[in-house]
């Protein structure tokens, strides 16, 4: 099994077009070490050839054209994504399927809960129904949460229900659901190995924690080093907690987290543009190297 990260970066990506933040400018004036970054996104195949992306990010074009694979070579008309799995109704995560929509109906497996928030505050399903059409495949979160991609027999797939939250556009935003966000559940039918993909994590719940210890490979939550981020940065008075990220610093935080969970290796993705950890050389990384964590890039792959 092979997972690619496509896009590392939270909503907005690195640099953010309007952003002038000490990163932002940094990367575009060439100050800083550091990359840029697409919109949050991976992808996973059992073969190389036929991939099943999780999220379908704003920037999906600019990764698709970065990643020969999933180009089309067999017909006039082709893809090798065969699937998109959402793990919320994030804009950042479902807007990209409004830019496959010249294809075969899109095949998207999503919980109860993003199903509505797509197909009421942000209708990306109906506006699609007139274009390509969507393929849903019911993701069910109250049993144990197994579903399969006929397309990638060598993956088995396990919704993970998280403690988040529902998008600002969502009928359900104050009233919190079972699905409103997971995180999924990768394992290698051959070889066994697992990898969970949870690009939002709001709480670490005893039953995720003990979840990570069985798993070869966390790749998760990078948004904020601090809660008060983006007040720091003059941003906004939003607290990431607020937004459904636990931040990696502070009593609680993901390195906390992290520092009790021995078997994984760890990776942060979705990082947001405002966070330390994307220069290569700031303190705050280095203090993640001390801990055995790393940081999520585009491209980056990790075979189990
Ligand atoms: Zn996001
Ligand atoms: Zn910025």
């Amino acid at each position: 099994m092979i997972v690619r990260v496509l896009g590392s970066a939270a909503g907005g990506g690195f640099p953010q077009w309007n952003c002038n933040c000490s990163n932002c400018s940094g990367l575009r004036k060439g100050l800083i070490k550091a990359q840029p970054r697409t919109q949050s996104s991976v992808a996973v195949s059992d073969n190389g050839k036929t991939w099943v992306i999780i999220d379908a990010s704003p920037d999906i074009r600019t990764q698709i054209e970065g990643f020969a694979p999933f180009q089309p070579g067999r017909a006039v008309r082709d893809t090798a994504i065969a699937g998109v799995v959402l793990v919320d109704s994030q804009i950042d995560h479902a807007t990209g399927l409004l830019f496959l929509r010249e294809g075969k109906p899109l095949h998207v497996y999503c919980t109860d809960m993003v199903y509505e928030d797509l197909t009421t505050g942000f209708p990306v399903l109906n506006m699609l129904a007139h274009y390509c059409g969507v393929q849903r495949h019911r993701i069910e979160v109250n049993g144990d949460g197994e579903f399969a991609i006929p397309d990638l027999p060598g993956v088995r797939f396990v919704a993970v229900p998280l403690d988040s939250k529902a998008p600002p556009y969502s009928p359900h935003r104050h009233n919190p659901h079972i699905g409103d966000t997971i995180g999924v559940l990768l394992e290698d039918r051959q070889s066994g190995k697992r990898l969970l993909y949870a690009p939002a994590l709001g709480r670490a719940e005893p039953r995720v924690l003990a979840l990570m210890e069985q798993v070869d490979c966390v790749l998760t939550d990078g948004t904020c080093w601090r809660d008060d981020e983006l007040q720091l940065a003059g941003i906004s008075n939003r607290r990431a907690t607020e937004m459904g990220h636990l931040p990696q610093s502070g009593p609680g935080g993901m390195i906390e987290v992290m520092r009790g969970v021995k078997r994984p290796r760890k990776v942060l993705t979705h990082i947001n543009n405002t966070n330390p950890i994307l220069r290569d050389d700031s303190p705050e990384r280095a203090q993640l190297t001390v801990e055995h964590i790393e940081v999520a890039f585009d491209g980056m792959e990790i075979a189990l």
